[in-house]
């Protein structure tokens, strides 16, 4: 049974890397009609970030992936919270001191900073030199009596086996050389991310870990930790990082690759999976326009590579485009881009709409579908070029008389035309329309009969075609605004 998680710390709210990560193992459990599990990783507690826990969870489910089993919906393998699971950390770390796998340490705080200094000023890597492996049991018993201060680290074995991650192919870490061995519960009681890491996936059940490629180092270690328990590890894949399309970090600084951002903007969470599976691998072809089914039924695991995924965001605002039309063109969907549409309107334009049937959903319905794959954002149509969907133009004699002295004439021509088609306008048919228009003035061009339409229905000198103007405002609306001609 395929089981994969989630498993991000609460210390910060979710960005593009962490949505990445969990989408992958989303639609690995979709794809394998596995589970997929939130687990959050809270033991440091001194670096948790308030809000941010459930912040993550609300943002798995507006992107469209929501946890199988999680803090919030619960499951047979909960808690999904490490804090509420201390004790379980706690027996796990008294197995291994017992079998002798793991052993108490005593060295003060002051010790371990002499010895990194000593490191550092000698230019090697600081490394706990292990010196509490060899204290005797009564020396252990005593300073536990005694209430000494202490941690629990895990002894490393030298010499760690290979192991086959489903994107690097064998590798493997010489993490005793390196480090020295790692604290497993801290001074406070808490296990540090290792143990409580592995001791989460074993209890879970997790059988596969996609995680990002930042811990493939760790791994090594963290088999050793499954051997020395007696536990099957989980099969590893680790997923190449996620960059700026210039090789950079992905940056966090201005805040703008949080998740909340995005959709304080706009974006799409359509949008964003695409964009951020479509600058990756893991596919057997990439293409612009993936709904989450369909990357479930193009994702293809062995074509995960080890190259960092470049991303561009510049490319965003193309890929909700693409992403909008197709809301738009689901009707389930469209009503809710139609509700939001009705707040921005009433937003931006409040007082100055003098006629409520702009705020009716099937005249927004209509504008929607009129201008889907123009537009990237529905708060385009709330901007200044399209106020005049909305609000009633205003335009002076003067305006009109610059343009032609058969204003009337013209307009009760249009008036005619617009009463014969009825409600059914459409653009090719209005274009025709609207140049016989011109041959019936005396004096009148066919530019300056378009001017004047689009003075008259939107106060705009240039803008949209006039055609889709008059689809778009439809014909009560159109015979409202050039009755002024006739005043
Ligand atoms: N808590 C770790 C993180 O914040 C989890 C890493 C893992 O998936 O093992 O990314």
């Amino acid at each position: 049974e395929v089981r994969v998680r989630f498993a991000p710390s609460p210390t910060g709210f979710l960005h593009l890397g962490g949505l990445r990560t969990a989408l992958y193992n989303y639609i690995f459990a979709k794809k394998y009609a596995g589970s997929f599990v939130l687990r959050l990783e809270d033991t440091d507690q001194s670096r948790l970030v308030p809000g941010a826990a459930e912040s993550i969870e609300d943002m798995l489910e507006w992107a469209g992936i929501p946890p199988d089993e999680s803090p919030r919906q619960g499951g047979s393998a909960g808690p999904y919270l490490q804090s509420q699971r201390l004790d379980l950390y706690r027996q796990t770390a008294q197995k291994l001191v017992e079998s002798g796998h793991a052993y108490y340490c005593f060295c003060s705080p002051q010790r371990l900073d002499l010895l990194k200094k000593e490191a550092l000023r000698s230019g090697q890597t600081p490394r706990y030199d292990n010196r509490c492996r060899h204290l005797k049991a009564q020396q252990v018993q005593e300073k536990l009596d005694e209430g000494v201060a202490h941690v629990i680290r895990f002894r490393l074995a030298e010499g760690v086996e290979p192991f086959q991650d489903m994107v690097f192919g064998w590798t493997h870490h010489e993490v005793a050389q390196v480090e020295g061995d790692p604290v497993v519960i801290k001074a406070d009681g808490f296990p540090t991310y290792h143990l409580a890491n592995i001791v989460d996936d074993h209890y879970m059940s997790i059988s596969h870990v996609l995680r990002g490629s930042e811990w493939l180092i760790s791994t090594s270690k963290h088999l050793l930790m499954y051997g020395a328990l007696g536990w099957k590890p989980p099969t590893f894949g680790h997923l190449p990082l996620l960059m700026n399309k210039d090789g950079s970090k992905l940056s966090k600084r201005q805040g703008d690759i949080f998740i909340q951002s995005f959709q304080r903007d706009g974006i799409l969470p359509e949008a964003l999976l695409d964009i951020t599976t479509n600058c990756g691998s893991g596919f057997n072809n990439n293409h612009m326009g993936r709904t989450i089914d369909e990357l479930i039924s193009e994702f293809n695991p062995s074509k995960i590579t080890t190259h960092s995924a470049l991303l561009d965001l510049d490319k965003l605002p193309e890929f909700n485009r693409i992403h909008l039309k197709q809301c738009i063109e689901d009707e389930a969907q469209c009503c809710l881009l139609i509700k939001d549409l009705q707040e921005q309107i009433q937003r931006a334009f409040a007082a100055d709409i003098q006629d409520k049937e702009v705020l009716h959903e099937d005249y927004i319905r209509r504008v929607l579908h009129l201008r889907k794959g123009h537009i990237s954002f529905t708060k385009e149509l709330v901007s200044p070029s399209y106020a005049y969907l909305w609000v009633r133009p205003s335009f002076s004699s003067q305006q009109v008389a610059a343009l032609t002295t058969e204003a009337q004439h013209i307009a009760s021509l249009v008036l005619k035309l617009i009463s014969e088609r009825g409600e059914e306008l459409a653009v090719d048919r209005l274009n025709k329309d609207l140049k016989t228009v011109a041959k019936q003035t005396r004096a009148t061009n066919y530019r300056e009969v378009m001017k004047l339409i689009r003075l008259t229905l939107s106060g705009l000198q240039q803008g949209p075609s006039v055609a889709e103007m008059m689809v778009s405002l439809g014909p009560t609306e159109i015979s409202h605004r050039l009755h002024k001609l006739l005043l």
